[in-house]
């Protein structure tokens, strides 16, 4: 990896577009099964992210990786702050200080881990575990940029059939059955926008 401060900046700058882009589709799923408001979190979250790229693309990538989950923790309400600043800040622990792309997938698995201690959740719950595991295994198997954006699209849409039993859907019972995961659905955007900015920077 040995990413550079420019790297770090256009691989956030990516994401940050693409959550933005989908703010209302993410705030549309969480209205059919939570409280309609996930859209509106990621783009707060993000938004803050944007605010505080200078100082963060300034930090080596681990230290970069803990402030964009310290933001995401501090500027969203719901659920998806501490879960996906938790995911982050894991990241950026569990990434050596010298990184390369070689130990990605085993501190993107220890990322999952956290998260899973974090919502006391695992596959199959219908979050967005259910695209971030297959995507860390595709990973971890050697699968292309290209490959681990099918699996993540596959993944959101495998939330569909699901019932939920973690998070605010899963008080709906089976009605939460016929909708993806709108978690589900903002880790695969990530996935992709990250998966676009590594191809871009080839
Ligand atoms: P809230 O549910 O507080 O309104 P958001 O709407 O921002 O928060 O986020 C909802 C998403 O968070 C869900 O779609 C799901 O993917 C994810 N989520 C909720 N609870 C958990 C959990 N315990 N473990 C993993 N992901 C979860
Ligand atoms: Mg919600």
């Amino acid at each position: 990896m040995a990413m550079t401060e420019a790297d770090i900046k256009a691989v956030v700058e990516t994401a940050v577009k693409a959550v933005m882009a989908h703010a209302a589709e993410l705030t549309a799923l969480d209205q059919a099964i939570g409280d309609g408001d996930h859209g509106i979190n990621m783009n707060r979250g993000f938004e803050a992210v944007l605010g505080e790229l200078d100082a963060i693309s300034a930090k080596p990538l681990p230290a970069a990786l803990n402030a964009i989950g310290m933001q995401l923790v501090m500027s969203i309400g719901g659920a998806s702050g501490p879960l996906y600043g938790t995911l982050f800040m894991a990241l950026g622990k569990a990434l050596p200080e010298s990184s390369s792309l070689a130990d990605l997938p085993a501190a993107f698995g220890a990322a999952i881990e956290a998260l899973k201690a974090r919502g006391k959740s695992d596959a199959g719950a219908k979050t967005m575990l259910d695209v971030l595991i297959p995507v860390q295994q595709a990973l971890a198997a050697g699968s292309s940029l290209a490959e681990l954006k099918v699996v993540a699209a596959e993944a959101a849409q495998a939330t569909i059939p699901m019932q939920a039993t973690r998070g605010r859907a899963s008080f709906l019972g089976e009605r939460s059955i016929g909708h993806m995961d709108p978690g589900a659905r903002s880790s695969q955007i990530l996935i992709e926008a990250l998966c676009d900015a590594a191809e871009a920077r080839a």
